[in-house]
């Protein structure tokens, strides 16, 4: 690093936080400083104070839903199945820092598990677009229709959620974290830290049982505990994950052209660059309400390659190119962030610690590993995990009905040689390669092209995908060979064999 380069960057980063604090307010940016040094933090252990419960102990509730994030909507369907229910959030319950586009299955599935009425589910979409678009840097743009075509309210949804819960006599703990858990054979205890403001950082950060740090601890019981707590879990132990800031924007410039925004037009995936810092960045465009456009900057990576620090630095990057990517007078109005987790399936899947505590959404990390559509995922799926959670709280050893898409065993392996593209002079590659791939995706016609994006690509047309895309660019067998271990690759093809058997 030359001097006063790294001056630059302090005041970038300082400049960054900055500008999320001014539109998102002091807890959001707490959020965001959290998440961002969660991967730090070891797993939290039980403190001295928490025993197990006897065998024969009765809990406090059914299920405690630790997160209430996206996650919060599983409360109301397992409380009208006459379950008794608490979520509690480190955070304020269904107040998630995130917008959310979704496809017609995603609309159905939210109205089919009884959540919400019809009319409900329609009035939180707030853009519908004809077509989607995908666009690489010194390559083509390809459209598709019937994919992530919906913009929804997302605080609306959760608001939403949460009245319901409320009514069926949920309880709502927020600003409650959950630091420790200690299972027995009937009920886990479970060590929560009341949040006086930064105690549960503090309580977390020292690993210490709540109490001890400031926090004003509280003990319950569950028959069940479903660790909804997304990245920040000790147990989201995905192999790979997804850093992703932006949020809604207001004042980009509207028209054709690939600097401006169509309000009919969602933008799926879009480089503007090659690898730069060892990273393919890519942008999304989402419209929204009129005026606003939700706009990201993300970039795949391996779980062990993302250090503190990483959403902030982000961060930077996006105010520093956004003028790269869009025209307008941009001002942010509502940041949203995350760290989406995402499994290849080519490693072990993250696993629950114990018979009584199920992982659900980012900390399961079942959704796509190309798309990180965990919104999508878990929403397709809200039903059947909430029957399954209910079968659980009676029966921890219940068989699960929850599969995993078929065409995740492919695409997982397409994830991961994303995330460590090659740099110096072949830094060109990998928008070569997405281009490819995405050329023979349209040409496949618009089935094929909408199936992979909504998870529904049948393995036999993954494996013609995977064959276009060699034949016409035959690098990817050398691309593939260095950027993953023969072992996984052996991996990859029997996952894929496998379900090819499967679906005959
Ligand atoms: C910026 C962004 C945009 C996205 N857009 C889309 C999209 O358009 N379509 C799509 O399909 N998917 C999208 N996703 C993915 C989707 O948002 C996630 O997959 C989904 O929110 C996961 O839900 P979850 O309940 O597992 O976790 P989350 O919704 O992340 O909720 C986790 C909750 O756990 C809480 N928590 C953390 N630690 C503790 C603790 N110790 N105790 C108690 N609570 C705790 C947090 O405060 C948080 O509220 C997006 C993700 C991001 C980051």
């Amino acid at each position: 690093m030359r001097a006063g380069e790294g001056g630059a960057e302090a005041r970038e980063l300082a400049e960054a936080r900055e500008r999320v604090r001014e539109a998102g307010g002091d807890a959001l940016l707490a959020r965001l400083t959290h998440l961002d040094g969660a991967r730090r933090a070891p797993a939290p252990r039980p403190g001295p104070a928490l025993r197990a419960p006897d065998r024969g102990a009765r809990a406090d509730y059914d299920v405690v839903i630790a997160g209430g994030g996206l996650s919060l909507l599983l409360a109301p369907l397992l409380a009208s199945a006459g379950l008794r229910v608490a979520v509690l959030d480190r955070a304020r319950i269904g107040a998630a820092h995130r917008e959310w586009n979704a496809g017609t299955a995603e609309l159905e599935a939210l109205s089919a598990s009884g959540l919400l009425a019809k009319d409900e589910v329609e009035r939180l979409v707030v853009a519908r677009y004809v077509e989607g678009i995908c666009r690489w840097h010194g390559g083509g743009t390809y459209p598709v229709r019937g994919a992530l075509d919906h913009a929804i309210d997302a605080a609306g949804l959760l608001a939403a959620a949460r009245a319901r819960a409320e009514a069926l006599g949920v309880a709502l703990l927020d600003e409650h974290a959950l630091v420790g858990h200690a299972e027995g054979p009937d009920a886990v205890a479970l060590a929560v830290a009341e949040a006086a403001p930064g105690a549960v950082e503090a309580a977390e950060a020292a690993e210490a049982a709540p109490g001890a740090v400031g926090a004003r601890p509280r003990a319950l019981s569950a028959r069940l505990l479903v660790d909804a707590r997304g990245a920040a879990s000790p147990y989201a132990t995905a192999d790979l994950v997804c850093p992703t800031v932006g949020g809604v924007l207001t004042g980009l410039a509207e028209g054709d052209g690939p600097r401006r925004i169509r309000p009919d037009v969602g933008e799926i995936l879009a480089t503007t660059e090659d690898v730069e810092e060892g990273r393919q960045h890519v942008w999304e465009a989402f419209p929204g309400r009129p005026g606003e456009t939700t706009v990201y900057l993300f970039y795949y990576a391996r779980t062990g390659d993302v250090g503190p620090g990483a959403l902030l630095s982000l961060y930077a990057r996006f105010f520093r190119l956004l003028p790269r990517y869009k025209e307008g007078d941009a001002r942010l109005a509502r940041p949203t962030f995350g760290l989406i987790p995402g499994w290849t399936r080519l490693t072990a899947a993250p696993r629950a610690p114990g018979r009584r505590v199920r992982l659900v959404g980012d900390a399961a990390a079942r959704h796509s590993p190309l798309t990180f559509c965990g919104f999508g995922a878990s929403v397709r799926e809200l039903a059947t995990t909430a029957a399954d959670l209910a079968r659980a709280a009676e029966d921890p050893g219940a068989p699960r009905a929850a599969r995993d898409a078929p065409v995740h065993s492919g695409t997982g392996a397409l994830a991961a040689l994303m995330a460590r593209p090659a740099g110096g002079a072949r830094a060109g590659e990998m928008n070569a390669l997405l281009d490819t791939a995405f050329a023979v995706l349209h040409a496949m016609g618009n089935d094929a092209y909408a199936g992979l994006l909504r998870d529904e690509m049948q393995p036999a047309e993954f494996i013609k995908f995977l064959r276009e895309t060699a034949a016409r660019r035959p690098e990817v067998y050398r691309e593939v060979v260095s950027a993953l271990p023969l072992r996984a690759i052996g991996r990859w093809g029997a996952g894929l064999a496998r379900e090819l058997l499967r679906g005959r």
